[in-house]
């Protein structure tokens, strides 16, 4: 029988696993802040832990590493693309962008997957061509960001990630219970502390889940894929659409905002000839002026596989004139590690082929 994932229990969960096997409480807290603080990938790292309670623990929960297969790291910006192997073979990318900025605070951002694979079929999307293999456990959403920073420490002990986007592969929506317990556990103040404002989860736009995410109101940053402001257009590129519709995502939009009184951001990403002239311009304004809200431009990926293309720079600036002229506020998505496979699903996809491979393990 499989021994649940450390890495995916609350605080909570693991002071009860503790007094079940008959350890006073307050070991739960000293291997709750190795694991989800310091990042520890094994029970011998947990110095001040004796070893006879390390031993019990390890009769009945699951520390191992998670397999590096591959790493990519881009020369232009130093985005690095990370291939996991989980215990049962699947796997799975993580993307860790890094950014630069003379205003504010550096970010590193993670990007996480929440499941293998991916059902919702986007027509953009390299992960959504295979289908979905499973949900991941919210130890292993963790244990993405957690593998992360233990690479990237061994050449900078002082490496933090500063955010987190549930945008990877799969549809976090869909894997809502272990969202939420790895939302709760890079918040914790015991573990990575990571804001929940900081904290952005993409949905393709299951409207249920988007009023159960208003309900339970974490306070994360909700980000809708929406990519066309017509139903016509948005059936094709995003299928869920034909579930929900237009109206009824923007119905669940505004309850969101209601209660939650957070800015959404819709993610559109622009197609030469199917969602980037005039008008689909002005039918984006139409849709969103009255809501709390803000538009992510995306040039969109290439994936040969889709083909699909993203329109020139005129028709992109046109795009963005006429919503910004109509008081939409937008932001253009930097464009990061374009010289490696960086958009969702790509090195999964090309596994097996040519590689700049740093490390095998974390
Ligand atoms: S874009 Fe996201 S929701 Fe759509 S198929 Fe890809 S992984 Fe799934």
């Amino acid at each position: 029988m499989r021994l649940p994932l450390l890495r995916g229990l609350s605080l909570d969960e693991l002071q009860d696993i503790c007094v079940e096997v008959g350890l006073p409480k307050f070991r739960a807290g000293q291997v709750f802040e190795w694991v989800q603080a310091k990042g520890a990938g094994a029970w011998d790292e947990m110095k001040n832990v004796p070893a006879a309670v390390r031993d019990a623990l390890a009769g009945v929960l699951d520390l191992s590493p998670v397999e590096v297969l591959k790493t990519q790291v881009s020369r232009e910006d130093g985005t690095r693309k990370y291939l996991f192997r989980l215990e049962d073979g699947q796997t799975v990318e993580t993307v860790l962008m890094l950014y630069e900025r003379k205003v504010a605070r550096d970010r590193a951002t993670v990007c996480v997957s929440t499941q293998v694979g991916c059902a919702m079929g986007c027509a953009f999307c390299a992960t959504g061509l295979g289908g979905l293999v499973r949900n991941l456990e919210a130890g292993e959403i963790v244990g993405q960001v957690l593998d992360i920073i233990r690479h990237v420490r061994q050449e900078d002990p002082e490496f933090r990630v500063t955010n987190v986007v549930f945008m990877g592969m799969g549809e976090p929506l869909q894997n809502y219970a272990n969202l939420l317990s790895a939302i709760n556990l890079f918040n914790s103040p015991k573990g990575q502390n990571i804001g929940m404002r900081r904290l952005t989860v993409s949905t393709c736009g299951i409207v249920p889940r988007i009023l159960d995410l208003a309900r339970d109101n974490p306070q994360v940053t909700l980000a809708i894929s929406l990519h066309s402001a017509r139903d016509e257009v948005r059936d094709r590129l995003v299928p869920m659409n034909r579930h929900y519709p237009l109206q009824e995502l923007m119905n669940a939009c505004r309850k969101y905002i209601e209660i939650t009184n957070r800015r959404i951001t819709f993610e559109y990403a622009l197609v030469k000839g199917v969602n980037s002239g005039t008008q689909d311009a002005r039918d984006l304004v139409r849709l969103t002026k009255d809501l709390l809200c803000n538009i992510n431009l995306i040039p969109v990926n290439a994936v040969s596989e889709t083909g699909l293309e993203r329109p020139s720079e005129a028709d992109t600036a046109e795009f963005a004139r006429i919503l910004s002229e109509s008081g939409v506020e937008i932001s253009l998505r930097e464009e990061k590690g374009s010289d490696i496979d960086a958009a969702c699903g790509q090195l999964r996809k090309r596994q097996g082929g040519e590689y700049l491979v740093l490390n095998g393990k974390v």
